[in-house]
């Protein structure tokens, strides 16, 4: 995708603060936060949402998910004592606003449920 945000942090085109990278994957702080941890764990190969996910998608689905913990445990909130949430926007009433794939890594306090 040419015109695609978050296909240009993948590409180094447009900056951002990633603290992880795989072969399929790439994980950067989210701009806005809403927590002292929020990462954006997104496939490296354009997706457009978690409603387009086919099963030709489960390696890269399975690598967000592995990455994730990754990112977690690397900041702090993974293990049995602490705990992180992980969020799929799809669509206007979830607010999904970038048509790029991305995890919501979310922790660093308790979350309630359910979410707003
Ligand atoms: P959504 O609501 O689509 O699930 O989440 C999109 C997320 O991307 C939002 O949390 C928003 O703060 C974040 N975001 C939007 N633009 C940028 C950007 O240019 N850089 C980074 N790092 N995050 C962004
Ligand atoms: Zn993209």
């Amino acid at each position: 995708m040419t015109d695609c945000l978050f296909c240009k942090i993948v590409a180094r085109e447009v900056p951002a603060d990633i603290v992880h990278e795989t072969d399929r994957t790439v994980a950067f702080k989210d701009i806005n936060p809403t927590a002292p941890v929020h990462v954006l764990v997104v496939p490296r190969e354009h997706v457009e949402d978690a409603a387009a996910i086919t099963p030709e998608h489960a390696d890269d689905l399975a690598a967000l998910v592995v990455a994730a913990r990754e990112v977690a445990e690397a900041e702090g909130v993974g293990g049995p004592d602490r705990g992180y949430r992980l969020v799929f926007n799809v669509g206007p009433d979830a607010s999904n606003s970038v048509p790029h794939l991305h995890l919501h890594v979310i922790g660093g306090r308790a979350m309630t449920w359910p979410p707003g």
